[in-house]
């Protein structure tokens, strides 16, 4: 069985290692991951999406204003043809003929305007829609180095770590199992610090606040492990670092 100083003084070095781990992975937390350009992504698939959809709706329209056109231009040719076919000598006949050339006249006009006005909104839809969708290549570009760059750091991390762990391994085997288990226990509740050492100030070396002198003393003597009254950390005295 191993003494209290010497379980001590594996736990400062088990410290030392949990803390490395922690280092490590919080370093790939301050990495970028990509999330914020995928929501920026997201954010302009939407717009793209709407924009697509604006612009399929005037194809639609200017197909249909294009079809008016056509058929009226051939309602026009019909009566012209029928009016100077010399068929009709009536003049009441001809004279509504020539109306409805002048009704269909004045129609075609209004629907020419409309096709060009159809054809100017399509295009600019069409215009948006390509250049909104040329935002999400360039992002979907952008991710897909982020992810990259990311995830070589990941797996460099996670190799970086699974080496510090076999090190911890290798150190805890030593260690007597109740106080690695209180050492743990409280690592877990105290922001990943579990043992600080007594300073020969008589200080906690995890909050710096001055022990009592009869705790100092029982740090000193080492019958059982001690904690610090006001973090709860396990004390090392200093002839343990
Ligand atoms: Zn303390």
């Amino acid at each position: 069985m191993p003494t209290l100083l010497e379980d001590l003084h594996a736990l400062l070095s088990v410290q030392a290692i949990d803390t490395r781990i922690e280092r490590a992975k919080s370093a790939l937390n301050t990495l970028d991951s990509g999330a914020d350009i995928a929501a920026v992504y997201n954010a302009g698939k939407a717009e793209f999406d709407a924009l697509r959809a604006a612009m399929v709706k005037a194809q639609s329209e200017q197909k249909d204003a294009e079809l008016k056109l056509q058929s009226l231009e051939e309602k026009r040719t019909e009566v012209e043809k029928t009016l100077y076919s010399g068929g009709i000598t009536a003049s009441r006949e001809l004279d509504s003929l020539n109306m409805q050339l002048d009704m269909l006249e004045r129609q075609r006009g209004d629907f020419e305007e409309t096709v060009l006005k159809a054809m100017d909104f399509s295009n600019v839809s069409l215009k948006n829609a390509q250049k909104a969708e040329a935002r999400l290549l360039a992002l979907a570009e952008k991710y897909k180095k982020v992810r990259a760059a990311y995830k070589q750091q990941a797996v460099k991390v996670a190799a970086d770590v699974s080496e510090i762990e076999k090190e911890r391994v290798g150190l805890i085997t030593g260690i007597t199992p109740t106080v690695l288990g209180r050492y743990d226990t409280i690592r877990m509740k105290r922001k990943g610090i579990g043992i600080a050492l007594m300073g020969t100030d008589g200080a906690c070396g995890a909050c710096h606040t001055k022990l009592s002198s009869n705790l100092r003393d029982d740090v000193l003597v080492m019958k059982q492990p001690m904690t610090c009254e006001h973090c709860g950390r396990l004390l090392a005295p200093p002839s343990a670092a």
